[in-house]
């Protein structure tokens, strides 16, 4: 069947049926990166009890009120807290104790006095003798330099919620919480195929007609960095016989999605269809959309799977907008999240009438960012995609497009 689809309806159909994979559990050290499969509630509180956020002296509040560097407080020093360990007994009136950074204050102190406030030499080795008594040089606050219980994390509280994506910050916090293990997100398994008689590998000697398969490589770079699992399939000759072979390999692998490239489209070897069609179920879409037509999407023995073109700039940019979506929803992420901008053209741009995406460099000026084209836009140059910041969006329905235009831009990279 032959339908001509918008990219919005394309992608409406293609997400409809597609799921978040079931969860594992994982070691909260390996979970970088990985997608949270339930919210987090802390059953503490963090930190777990009062502590000093300074190297100094555990006080009575009332103890040092009114002292200044010329009318110094002076308290005897009756124990010494390094980090690690409990007081052994509590700070009476009239006391203070030498205290360590993230060390608890003992009972009755309410406050804690910095080093420097005091008339202390401080070693930074801690090996110094703890003195008789200490002159304090500042009054303070009940709670001045100390840290509550549960200041940073309350028991109860939800730290991280389902379907974050895991951060070095967020694997310290579950460390923190004492969660040896994790529940995530399945990786979705990603079967990556490439046809075509006329595709050899990296290291391989070009014959004449004979071109490396880069595609293979891009997609799984592509699928990786989407958070997926690439099982790169090599390449299917155009004939019936080794593409059903392929696919029927790919199927041992247990994927979640199939991706194919090339011999999708009309030619007379263009063979993949034909067998997608034995073996499950396919829709060869016209989308109305530059670069990237004609686009295979069904399903392989149950196997959601996309026929991309062949073309390596089409391939990536049906990849992001067609399959990106789906392997984040299947990974538990939000299929919509892409980091967009605003851009003023800075050169005429030509377009066909077909929702153009088109290879462009950003350069910044004033608030706002120039486009200017990466260069021959032809599908199959991937140089303008290596040298693209982004892709301008020209809508439907526009042929020319004048410098100083204002469009969407789809970042591919961080601007920052
Ligand atoms: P097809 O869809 O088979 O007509 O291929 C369209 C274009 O993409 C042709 O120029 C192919 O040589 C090229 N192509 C197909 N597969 C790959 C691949 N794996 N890597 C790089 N280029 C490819
Ligand atoms: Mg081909």
């Amino acid at each position: 069947m032959s339908t001509l689809l918008t990219v919005d309806d394309a992608l409406r159909q293609i997400l409809g049926p597609i799921t978040v994979l079931p969860p594992e559990s994982v070691p909260t050290p390996d979970a970088l990166g990985r997608v949270l499969a339930e919210d987090i509630v802390s059953r503490y509180d963090i930190p777990p009890f009062l502590n000093s956020s300074m190297d100094g002296y555990a006080v009575r509040a009332a103890d040092v009120a009114g002292a200044t560097r010329d009318r110094p407080a002076r308290l005897p020093v009756m124990m010494d807290i390094p980090a690690g360990r409990s007081p052994d007994r509590p700070l009476n009136v009239g006391e203070a104790a030498r205290i360590m950074t993230g060390a608890p204050l003992p009972d009755g102190a309410d406050a804690v006095i910095p080093v420097e406030d005091t008339d202390d030499r401080w070693t930074p080795d801690g090996a110094a003798p703890l003195p008789e008594a200490v002159r304090v040089y500042r009054s303070a606050q009940p709670g001045d330099f100390t840290r509550a219980p549960g200041e940073d994390i309350r028991a109860g509280q939800t730290v991280l919620r389902t379907g974050a994506v895991l951060r070095p910050q967020d694997i310290g916090v579950l460390v923190s919480l004492g969660q040896a293990r994790v529940p995530v997100v399945r990786q979705p398994r990603v079967a990556i195929l490439s046809t075509g008689d006329e595709l050899v590998d990296i290291d391989d000697e070009l014959g004449p007609g004979q071109i490396r398969n880069s595609n293979s490589y891009m997609l799984a770079g592509l699928v990786a960095s989407y958070g997926g699992i690439a099982i790169r399939l090599g390449v299917a000759r155009d004939t019936l016989d080794d593409v059903r072979q392929r696919f029927r390999e790919a199927l041992d692998h247990q994927p979640d999605l199939i991706v194919s490239s090339a011999g999708v489209s009309v030619g007379a070897r263009d063979v993949v269809r034909i067998v997608i069609d034995e073996l499950g179920r396919v829709d060869l879409w016209r989308v109305n959309l530059r670069p990237g037509k004609p686009l295979a999407y069904g399903q392989v023995d149950g196997v959601p799977f996309f026929g991309l073109p062949g073309n390596p700039v089409s391939v990536m940019v049906t990849f992001e907008l067609f399959v990106r979506p789906a392997l984040l929803r299947m990974a538990g992420r939000n299929p919509d999240a892409v980091a967009m901008t605003t851009a003023l053209t800075g050169e005429a741009m030509r377009s066909d009438g077909r929702r153009s995406y088109l290879r462009v460099r950003l350069v910044r000026q004033g608030d706002d960012w120039i486009a200017y084209s990466t260069g021959t836009q032809s599908s199959g140059a991937l140089m303008s995609m290596v040298l693209a910041d982004g892709l301008l969006i020209v809508p439907e329905g526009t042929l020319d497009v004048p410098p100083g235009t204002r469009l969407q831009v789809w970042l591919l990279r961080d601007l920052a």
